[in-house]
């Protein structure tokens, strides 16, 4: 169809001055489709367009559906699911994502080639963003993030008016939104708050990212930590054990002290019952023999000395004398 979009623009905009913007949409290809966004300043006109589901400019019809920007999702590089990073992957197996098999290294694996799809067996890579299944998943977290964000607030959104008259509407791609808008940033303030939302969510992916490192960090010192303790607890265990020998061996050494008592008791024994008496005996003898004529002592100093050793004698006996 032929249509001036600047005019058809203005005239929009003179109809329902809460249009702040007509946005042309486009195909993955860049080129424009028989679409455009209008975003609008006021939520009433929103809902009041949304309830009509037609507006008439220049005596065309054109359809008005919701605008649903599409949200990006996630697939993982390393296990090709659907809703998370590589980073966050609780897999062990790394999955091809061209024959969707898995193996523990992906860089021994060489493929078959036979393109399979992990979602939907379907023959195409595993991350490829048409497959039904990561269509579906999409097309249902775009709701969420819809309900939050209308839980949240009920402001201004964009419409999608179809600009193709009522005419050619059967030419228009029945899929929309999954497939209609591609992906693009916008000063919607809808599409804001979406954003706002997913890089909340990542912000909520990162931070829990984070605490797996940092609960990984943790029970890695857990795990240094006891194996401290056990260490502490055997070098205890070693120092008891030291312990118990240095008592055993300070009872040997008791036990030989006392053998040695026992033996000095033994030899004290045999100088004071047999030695002493006989030293003693002997001293006598001499003493006598020391005697000249008259009672005289012959040698005096011989006899001190004879004196002072057998008092000496009779001191190791314990005051029993000899004489
Ligand atoms: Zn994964
Ligand atoms: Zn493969
Ligand atoms: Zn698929």
């Amino acid at each position: 169809m032929h249509l001036d979009f600047d005019e058809f623009s203005l005239d929009l905009k003179n109809l329902y001055p809460s249009i702040q913007n007509v946005i042309r949409m486009k195909n993955k290809f860049s080129n424009d489709i028989k679409m455009v966004k209008l975003e609008l300043t006021c939520a009433k006109a929103r809902d009041d367009l949304l309830n009509n589901k037609l507006v008439y400019v220049n005596y065309s019809c054109y359809e008005i559906e919701e605008y649903i920007a599409p949200v990006n999702v996630l697939i993982c590089s390393k296990c090709c699911s659907i809703g998370h990073f590589r980073r966050q992957c609780a897999e062990q197996d790394e999955t091809c994502k061209s024959c969707r098999q898995s193996f523990k290294d992906l860089k021994m694996h060489h493929c078959s080639s036979i393109i399979k799809c992990k979602h939907c067996n379907g023959d195409h890579l595993s991350n490829f963003m048409k497959c039904p299944v990561v269509k579906t998943f999409r097309a249902d977290l775009t709701k969420k993030l819809m309900n939050i964000n209308n839980n949240v607030t009920s402001y201004s959104s964009s419409i999608a008016a179809n600009i193709a008259n009522n005419n050619t509407s059967q030419h228009i791609n029945n899929d929309f939104p999954r497939t209609a808008a591609p992906w693009a940033p916008s000063s919607n303030p809808m599409d804001l708050k979406l954003n706002t939302l997913i890089s909340g969510l990542s912000q909520v992916n990162e931070t829990l990212s984070k605490l797996c490192v940092t609960n990984q960090g943790f029970q890695q010192f857990m795990i240094e930590k006891n194996e401290n303790d056990k260490r502490i607890n055997n070098e205890i265990d070693d120092l008891k054990s030291i312990n118990n020998k240095m008592d055993q061996d300070v009872m040997v050494l008791n036990e030989k002290v006392n053998d040695l008592d026992k033996l000095m008791k033994s030899n004290d024994g045999i100088f004071k019952q047999f030695l002493f008496p006989m030293l003693d005996d002997i001293l006598k003898f001499i003493d006598t023999k020391n005697v000249g004529r008259g009672g005289k002592t012959v040698d005096p100093d011989l006899k001190s000395k004879i004196d002072r050793f057998r008092n000496q004698m009779s001191d190791a006996m314990g005051g029993k004398s000899f004489i």
